[in-house]
């Protein structure tokens, strides 16, 4: 068995708390997961990762972490949402922050073009936008190499 406080877990507890989040073992264990992922994930995902925890909490968990802006939920496209960590200072703004996707039909995974931000959109008078998705979808480095 590990110890939990590594400095590792010092860093992340300092990050929630930073965020005005109570930083208890759940989250702390969460978010270090989601930190060690290059791709988004689902709430399956991190059940099948977290077998002894029940699905409302880490449900809570994400949900807390998306309203403090520590991760932004993505629909690819898949039926599912996924969720993948924001970029420091990130307000999940359109112009701003919000950046394109990428979805992988092969392998199914899905990734952050954090260099590829979503433009402001110029709507016709009337339309409200709340929420942008941009997916490219196609195959992945890792699938393009297999022969
Ligand atoms: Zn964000
Ligand atoms: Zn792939
Ligand atoms: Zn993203």
């Amino acid at each position: 068995m590990q110890p939990i406080v590594t400095n590792t877990m010092r860093s992340i507890d300092k990050k929630l708390q930073d965020k005005k989040i109570r930083p208890t073992a759940m989250r702390l264990l969460v978010y270090r997961f989601l930190n060690r992922k290059n791709v988004a994930v689902s709430l399956s995902d991190i059940e099948q990762a977290f077998d002894r925890s029940d699905r409302t909490t880490l449900y809570r968990t994400l949900k807390t972490f998306e309203d403090k802006g520590i991760v932004h939920p993505i629909d690819d496209g898949s039926g599912v949402v996924k969720y993948a960590m924001c970029e420091e200072h990130c307000k999940c703004e359109v112009g701003q922050d919000l950046h394109m996707h990428f979805y992988c039909s092969a392998c199914r995974k899905t990734v952050c073009l954090t260099d590829h931000k979503i433009p402001k959109i110029n709507l016709p008078e009337g339309f409200t936008a709340n929420n942008v998705n941009l997916v490219i979808k196609g195959t992945c480095d890792t699938c393009t190499s297999i022969p």
